[in-house]
């Protein structure tokens, strides 16, 4: 029997606003343990929460972001559960009322093809304290850090549309990208603020009906998501031709086993609306404002982009998929620079260079300003390819201009035909091999002498200038390109 496989996900996004979901206590959870407290968070008994506006528009811009229809009406609900992370008992999530309805995101698939992958919806809820578990001495002891308590989430519930660990991970990345444009969350899977649950079954291909799933819970990252889908496929797969059933539970993606393991289930117990937090009515004015507030999104931004410059879809899509990187990019071409060369260089050098260094581009040392000055020297020819790489790895490292840089270290490009021309000959000279091989119509060994001249001229000579005299001493004639 053929089967196929049907997965929904459940993704955790911590917003980035200053304050928590329900008191004013900053919303930094990696700060010192147990800093960022007040007796709401540490949910006192008693204590008043209060919903923060912050928070709420950070949910609702990312909620429109992602194509939701924002409810007039949505209320929070305590959800029981026992565990040390929660000493209250319950946990305030919007299970019934939510935030925001509907939405979604189009992906390509593995086959090339559109395809809109659906929200159910999304709503808010305050993360948990945070357990460290440690050993003083030979005790075990747990920890418990309040920081996290009642910081703000929200919860992004998909129907159940995808039929693939692919399909999964291009949702994950364009959600990530989405969020980010709307400067709701870094969504940095490294650093918890983006959390994912997959839920996954099979059922026979053609089938209408949901086969019993099981949930893979607590991922942090796009890859471990698609494994974890992949493995559990295969799984359950094997399960039903052996001709036993799929149960109904919950399991933990182990990276290093590269497995789903069973997970102890801890005690969940009914969800029963909250009398404490006013319910939370929405007009449509307030809607029009914050979808007013919505930044341009990564598809708009894309088509507007590759038009205004003249790029390939391919290459617009590329920059506009981190919106830290589109910024950059408008700015540099806001300076003059031929938005090709910006975006070369960009892509090729300025990325990597960060990559590296383990920077964002949104902070990056060498800002746009500077990035298209030294480009404007490339293009005036003043500084050769090779040399603006070096001068922007310099660049860095220290706050000069690249027009200091280059005056300094000597990189000024030499394109003096006379100067150049000692440099040639002296070439030909040593290389003999060379200047035959291309007599008998190997080209290829032009591009060895221009590097012998360029290396000669200490690699600062205009390699047109180079490869214009080589063809003119060896009367080749004009090469294109
Ligand atoms: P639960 O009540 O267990 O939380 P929900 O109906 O709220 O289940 O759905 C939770 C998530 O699981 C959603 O993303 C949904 O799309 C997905 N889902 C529901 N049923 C299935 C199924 N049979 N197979 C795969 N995913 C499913
Ligand atoms: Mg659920
Ligand atoms: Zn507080």
């Amino acid at each position: 029997m053929e089967f196929e496989a049907v997965i929904g996900l459940e993704i955790h996004v911590e917003l980035n606003s200053a304050t928590k979901l329900f008191c004013d206590c900053p919303n930094r959870p990696g700060d010192e343990p147990n800093r960022n407290t007040c007796p709401t968070c540490l949910w006192f008994p008693g204590a008043a929460p209060r919903l923060g506006r912050a928070p709420l528009e950070k949910a609702a811009l990312l909620s429109l972001g992602l194509g939701g229809e924002l409810q007039p009406r949505s209320a929070f609900d305590q959800k029981v559960y026992y565990y040390p992370d929660l000493p209250k008992g319950y946990q305030l999530s919007q299970a019934r009322l939510p935030l925001s309805r509907g939405g979604g995101i189009e992906i390509t698939d593995e086959a090339g093809e559109r395809k809109t992958l659906r929200i159910h919806h999304i709503h808010m809820e305050e993360d948990v304290a945070r357990l460290v578990h440690q050993v003083e001495g030979r005790t075990p002891v747990s920890l418990v850090d309040f920081n996290r308590a009642g910081a703000p989430l929200v919860e992004i519930v998909t129907e159940p549309d995808f039929r693939s660990p692919f399909e999964a991970m291009e949702f994950l990345k364009a959600l990530r990208t989405r969020v980010r444009y709307v400067g709701a969350s870094d969504c940095s899977m490294d650093n918890g603020t983006m959390r994912v649950d997959a839920n996954i079954s099979i059922r026979p291909r053609g089938s209408g009906e949901l086969g019993t799933k099981v949930e893979v819970k607590n991922m942090n990252s796009v890859r471990h998501v698609g494994d974890a889908i992949a493995y559990e496929i295969d799984r359950q797969r094997a399960l039903v031709e052996a001709g036993e059933a799929v149960v109904l539970h919950t399991r933990l993606w182990d990276p290093d086993r590269k497995a789903t393991l069973p997970m102890r289930g801890k005690f969940e117990g009914p969800c029963v609306p909250d009398p404490s937090v006013p319910v939370i009515d929405l007009s449509p004015e307030w809607i029009g404002r914050m979808r007013e507030r919505l930044p341009e999104m990564p598809a708009a931004r894309t088509a507007r982009m590759a038009a205004a410059y003249g790029l390939s879809d391919e290459e617009a899509r590329f920059l506009c998929a981190e919106v830290e990187v589109a910024d950059y990019f408008e700015a540099v071409a806001r300076e003059g620079v031929a938005p090709r060369l910006a975006m070369h260089w960009i892509a090729t050098q300025l990325l990597p260079a960060l990559k590296e260094r383990k920077l964002d581009p949104g902070r990056s040392p060498v800002g746009p300003v500077r990035l298209a000055a030294l480009l404007g020297m490339l293009a005036r020819e003043e500084v050769n390819a090779g040399a603006a790489r070096e001068v922007l790895l310099e660049m860095f490292d220290s706050d000069e201009a690249p027009e200091a840089i280059v005056g300094a270290r000597g990189l000024t490009q030499q394109s003096d035909a006379g100067q150049l021309e000692a440099l040639a000959d002296q070439v030909l000279s040593q290389h003999p091999e060379a200047v035959q091989d291309i007599r008998r119509g190997q080209g290829k060994a032009i591009g060895f002498l221009i590097g012998q001249v360029m290396q000669a001229s200490g690699g600062r000579a205009n390699p047109r200038v180079i490869r214009e005299l080589l063809h003119r001493k060896l009367s080749i004639g004009d090469e294109p390109g």
